[in-house]
């Protein structure tokens, strides 16, 4: 067996993760939602909504039958919306196509929304025992360490380079004790900022540690300045409800509930007169919420209004009015959710 596969699954045996709740299943199902869970969000924050999610969709066909209101209430707060998109549309593809059964090989999870090589890898790996290879951030960050790989991961030939290496030390058994072995050591010990060198069962061959190279190795990503966009919104309010408007454009948001939309704050009296006929407000309060995203910042501006008078005339398609106490259920993005539990 190769030397990482070797030291690690020695490792894991006394010193990995043995108690996450997606490691008690072979369920592909399962472990297809905490892979997708895992991508860009940290273990810790994961559990208590992949355990919520499961108990709402305990099986695939329960999700593809889902409302997608639903299914984003459940990944409110978790950020990266896409994933939660793609989960639903793959969900009804495995339903609609493999009558409900997981295709068993990358090739054909990789055509699947929102499933990558890395995802489709450790699926086969941890579902179905196939020695295929994975490549997250934690195993990235272990690879580029151990070989003194200099050069930023992101970059196309790194990753195909990579991806070589993790071919070449897939051990021939043991695949799922050792995947799992790479994640929990890129997480444990080979960690970012202070890998525990001196607890690691790689040490003795890592060439960082030899030449002194775990502050340097993973390169950064070359540093570009992010933009700043500004969004205009209306934090509309009667009677102790906000005015919430379903976003259906393609975005970051889309599929969300989040606050309406305005051009210029000049043209509320017009805004309202379109939606329900001249409504009377008050403007109580003006200001500005910025939201940093990874590759760009939002700055939001809010005119915050109350009506003076309870609407009678029915809410028009795509709106919807939400009690305060009840934001925090609704699937609406977390700055959204920041910005009107701070007003
Ligand atoms: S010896 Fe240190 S740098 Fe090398 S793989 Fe282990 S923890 Fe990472």
């Amino acid at each position: 067996m190769q030397y990482i596969a070797e030291k690690i699954i020695v490792w894991h045996k006394s010193s990995g993760r043995h108690d996450l709740p997606w490691q008690k299943t072979q369920d592909p199902y399962r472990i297809w939602i905490s892979e997708i869970m895992l991508q860009q969000t940290q273990v810790s924050s994961v559990i208590p909504y992949f355990k919520k999610f499961i108990k709402e969709f305990p099986t695939v066909d329960k999700l593809a039958s889902a409302d997608e209101d639903l299914v984003m209430r459940h990944w409110s707060g978790l950020g990266y919306y896409r994933r939660a998109k793609f989960i639903l549309q793959t969900a009804k593809i495995i339903v609609d196509s493999y009558q409900s059964k997981f295709p068993i090989n990358v090739d054909e999870l990789i055509n699947l929304p929102g499933i990558g090589k890395s995802t489709a890898g450790a699926i086969c790996a941890f579902a179905f025992g196939g020695i295929e290879p994975i490549m997250d951030a934690n195993v990235k960050r272990v690879f580029c360490r151990f070989y003194g790989i200099r050069e930023w991961s992101g970059k196309a030939k790194t990753q195909k380079y990579l991806w070589n290496l993790a071919h070449e030390n897939l051990p021939s058994k043991d695949i799922k004790i050792y995947t799992q072995a790479l994640m929990d050591l890129g997480a444990t010990i080979c960690k970012g900022r202070q890998p525990d060198c001196l607890n690691c069962p790689l040490q003795r061959k890592c060439e960082s540690f030899k030449l002194n190279l775990c502050q340097v190795i993973p390169a950064k990503k070359p540093k570009k300045t992010i933009p700043t966009k500004q969004v205009n919104v209306l934090i509309v309010e009667v009677n102790d409800q906000i005015l919430l408007k379903k976003r259906r454009e393609a975005s970051v948001w889309e599929g969300l509930w989040s606050l309406p939309e305005i051009q210029e704050f000049s043209y509320i009296e017009k805004w309202l007169q379109d939606l329900w006929g001249a409504t009377p407000f008050n403007l109580v309060k003006q200001g500005q919420h910025l939201a940093i995203f990874s590759h760009y910042k939002l700055q939001i501006n809010f005119n915050y209004i109350v009506l003076t008078e309870r609407i009678n005339k029915n809410t028009p398609r795509d709106f919807l009015w939400v009690n305060r106490a009840e934001l925090s259920n609704a699937g609406i993005p977390t700055p959204v959710k920041r910005l009107l539990r701070d007003i």
